[in-house]
């Protein structure tokens, strides 16, 4: 396995990986990596020849009160984990070289970034789109991987390669949950012994929800409300947002029906969680 830390050395190494007629598969991540990572590097080796994995801490997708300087980094089991499961190679580049002086280009979807975690992550969205175009450009991939945890990143990136006319297929993959259901995160290592007990609520709210939809209920405030209530319940919990919304635009939907993507941003405690669910 090698790593790569320039952008230049990147491109260099997929153009010889084109010319050798192998597929590139490509999945982005902030490191720190767990089982949901992983089962996306599984998937890009199913789709392709040679798998690419990024480990980089994007600073322009965290808001000046959020958690870039604390949040969790360990390259050295990352390379292990990455390595073990397959990767060919880790692009680990500084910020400075994604980021030159100077830099001031950015990609903008718009219509898709303005609800459910851009509403109370101003500019995140911004950050994740231009990262994942760059990261794009230096690793020229046939196939990129991203994880149906986050939802909205999944279709505003599905959004941008295609307005874009970017070369790459988008991959979602399922999301990976903790034996209790908790979906896996790098935040989970935030929590206390008891938050970590009380974060369980998200997918039991969405999977009450979903629930209430088999029987019949079809008005999205109404399912939304009992989201909400059931995850009030918790003394360490705080609602961000609970929303139906269409998949594919992101819009909220009035009516509920099979394939709306029921969504959930929680504080608990301190540290954002999310989770969601695409109705059945
Ligand atoms: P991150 O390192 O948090 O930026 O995540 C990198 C990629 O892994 C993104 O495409 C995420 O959606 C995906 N991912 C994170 N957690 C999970 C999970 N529990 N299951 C599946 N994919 C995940």
């Amino acid at each position: 396995m090698k790593i790569i830390r320039t952008i230049q050395e990147m491109q260099a190494e997929s153009d010889r990986m084109r010319s050798d007629g192998l597929k590139i598969g490509f999945v982005p991540t902030m490191g720190f990596l767990h089982e949901g990572h992983l089962s996306l590097i599984r998937e890009a080796g199913r789709r392709t020849d040679r798998i690419v994995v990024s480990i980089f801490v994007n600073p322009t997708q965290f808001g000046p009160k959020e958690d870039f300087a604390a949040y969790p980094r360990d390259f050295e089991r990352d390379r292990k984990l990455a390595e073990a499961e397959g990767t060919d190679i880790i692009f680990n580049p500084p910020d400075t070289e994604m980021y030159p002086s100077g830099h001031c280009t950015h990609v903008d979807v718009d219509g898709l970034t303005e609800t459910l975690c851009g509403a109370s992550r101003p500019g995140h969205f911004r950050g994740v789109t231009t990262v994942v175009a760059k990261l794009f450009t230096a690793v020229k991939p046939h196939v990129a991987v991203f994880g149906q945890k986050d939802a909205q990143q999944a279709a505003v990136i599905r959004r941008m390669t295609a307005d874009l006319n970017l070369d790459v297929e988008i991959v979602v993959a399922a999301i990976v949950r903790e034996t209790d259901g908790l979906a896996m995160s790098s935040r989970n290592v935030y929590l206390s012994p008891s938050e970590r007990a009380d974060a369980t609520v998200l997918r039991k709210s969405l999977l009450a929800a979903e629930e209430l939809f088999r029987k019949g209920e079809r008005d999205a405030s109404t399912l939304v409300r009992s989201v909400k209530s059931m995850i009030e319940s918790k003394p360490s919990a705080r609602v961000d947002y609970v929303e139906l919304s269409d998949p594919d635009t992101l819009q909220p939907m009035d009516k509920a029906r099979s394939g709306g993507l029921l969504a959930v941003a929680v504080f608990i405690g301190k540290t954002r969680l999310i989770d969601n669910l695409i109705l059945p």
